[in-house]
């Protein structure tokens, strides 16, 4: 189920965001702590006003919310709501005291028994537990012990490391007699076990419109994009590793293919500090295959089986999958990169090329230019580094200062270094480099779509193509390699 944090100060408010994310939910949690003081004496009539399964939860400021109150009258209050009310579920922070769920009356009789009267309702209490800093070393027996009580635990804690994401994918296992249960991991870290969460073993996942919880994503997102709630037993998961990574627009790619060609998977960003236990966690789930991107690239190839001649060249895999048993490396930046100029190679308007930059993809395209014939110069801030590429490649190298005397000569000019990235926009590494003859411009950036130095040379009368030409046809490669059929033409991506 994908459940609806509402993060407003009204009801009227909170109905209409439930309103716009109908289409995308499956139940809604009402923040009592969000809502204002005086909104709360109407607050029951929400469950029959929204018409889905509404969880009420008042949170405190120590658990991430706003209420202030001491737990007994929250206590109260929370009762006063609830049980008037036609809630499904209500939300008790796991260590609210027995004695603050005896709500004392007005008058001498005794005390009410909160959780009796909510059994009695047929209302069920999640007993939740947080930790807004990292994953406590006891959460096994903690969603042990609530479930032994009958209420549903949930376990909102934060992962820092990919091994602490590895411990939340094994409560599935580990607590596979718990039929309902909520596992959130919190903060960058947790977003894949947000959009897994069915593979963490958790009964819901919660959506907001404004993050109102760290990492958290918008129902549209989750329900649309990911198809989060479809995941199943059968679903194969893929995904892209790096750090970071949470920009990434590769599921724009991967999940709509998926999708189109009916096929039972789903493509998840995974942020990593170790590759390592990456792999760990990719046979916990059975991971089918996976992107690479910054930092990764060169340190998952201790783990794999078999590479390609191309990542045996280039030094660097950007596409792992799992093939009989082992993990296979290919680098599709290389054929990603070729694809928009290998007619123009293969006609022979590109004889020449300068490639500005020396890292990571500067490689892939450098043996991509070199193994089709071409001839690569290098330029780098760092030159010692262009020389090095430069040798290793067979190419020729250049200071940064002095391309200006290939200006009039060089049939391909590639910019593949992170110069003219939003959010500076305004930089253009070829500053003194004057087109006076057109030629092709191809640059790797793609945010923004064409950077300073494309739109320079457009207006010269140069063909450009831009970064989110290669990252798509790469992307689609990918694609091929993880499902064994092509890109389905008919998907169209914005990226
Ligand atoms: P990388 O390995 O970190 O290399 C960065 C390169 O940029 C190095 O040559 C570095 O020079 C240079 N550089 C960094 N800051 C600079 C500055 N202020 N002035 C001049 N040069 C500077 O990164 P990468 O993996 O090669 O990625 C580089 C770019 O390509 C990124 O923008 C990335 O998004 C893009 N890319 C795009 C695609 C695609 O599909 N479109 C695929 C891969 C990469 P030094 O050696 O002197 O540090």
């Amino acid at each position: 189920m994908i459940c609806l944090t509402t993060t407003e100060r009204t009801l009227t408010s909170a109905l209409k965001q439930v309103e716009r994310n109908k289409a995308y939910i499956d139940m809604v949690e009402l923040r009592l702590d969000l809502l204002d003081e005086d909104e709360l004496a109407s607050a029951q009539i929400f469950p029959r006003l929204c018409a889905l399964p509404t969880i009420a939860t008042f949170r405190r400021v120590s658990d991430g919310g706003k209420s202030q109150l001491s737990d007994k009258i929250r206590m109260t209050k929370l009762r006063e709501i609830v049980l008037q009310g036609d809630f499904s579920y209500v939300d008790i922070e796991e260590d609210v005291k027995k004695s603050d769920l005896k709500i004392k009356r007005e008058d001498d009789l005794p005390r009410y028994d909160f959780e009796n009267e909510l059994k009695l309702k047929g209302i069920k209490i999640i007993r939740s537990f947080h930790d807004m800093e990292k994953l406590p070393s006891n959460l096994f027996s903690l969603a042990s012990k609530i479930a032994k009580k009958g209420d549903i635990p949930k376990i909102a804690v934060t992962p820092n490391t990919i091994v602490d994401v590895v411990t939340l994918f094994r409560m599935n296992e580990e607590l596979k007699d718990i039929k309902e249960k909520i596992i959130i991991g919190m903060g960058d870290y947790g977003v894949c076990t947000r959009i897994l969460y069915k593979k963490v073993g958790s009964m819901l996942t919660f959506a907001s419109e404004d993050e109102i919880a760290p990492g958290q994503l918008s129902a549209k997102t989750l329900k649309l994009l990911y198809r989060a709630d479809q995941v199943n037993a059968r679903t194969n998961v893929y995904g892209i590793i790096g750090n970071p990574v949470l920009h990434t627009s590769s599921p724009l790619i991967h999940n709509p293919g998926f999708d189109a060609i009916h096929y039972n998977a789903i493509y998840v960003p995974f942020l990593v500090d170790k590759v390592r236990a990456f792999f760990k966690l990719a046979e916990l789930i059975r991971i089918h295959g996976f992107s690479v991107t910054v930092p990764h690239k060169r340190d998952v190839l201790p783990y794999l089986g078999k590479i390609t001649r191309e990542v045996k060249q280039i030094g660097a895999c950007n596409t792992v999958t799992r093939i009989q048993g082992m993990w296979k490396g290919t680098n599709t930046d290389y054929y990603g990169f070729l694809s928009p100029i290998e007619t123009a190679i293969s006609k022979g308007e590109i004889k020449s090329a300068l490639i500005i930059g020396a890292g990571g993809a500067a490689r892939a395209v450098a043996w991509a230019l070199r193994n089709h014939h071409v001839k690569v110069t290098i330029a780098n801030r760092t030159l010692s580094k262009a020389k090095l590429l430069a040798s290793e490649t067979m190419s020729n190298y250049i200071e940064l200062e002095k391309i200006k005397t290939l200006q009039d000569s060089v049939d391909l000019v590639v910019q593949t270094t992170v110069v003219g990235m939003s959010p500076n926009d305004n930089e253009d590494i070829l500053e003194d480099f004057e087109f006076v003859k057109p030629c092709f411009v191809y640059d790797l950036v793609y945010k923004p779509k064409y950077t300073k130095l494309l739109k320079r040379a457009q207006e010269s009368g140069c063909t450009v193509i831009n970064g989110s030409t290669m990252l798509l046809e790469q992307g689609k490669l990918q694609f091929e390699s993880f499902t064994g059929y092509h890109f389905p033409h008919w998907v169209e991506v914005e990226l």
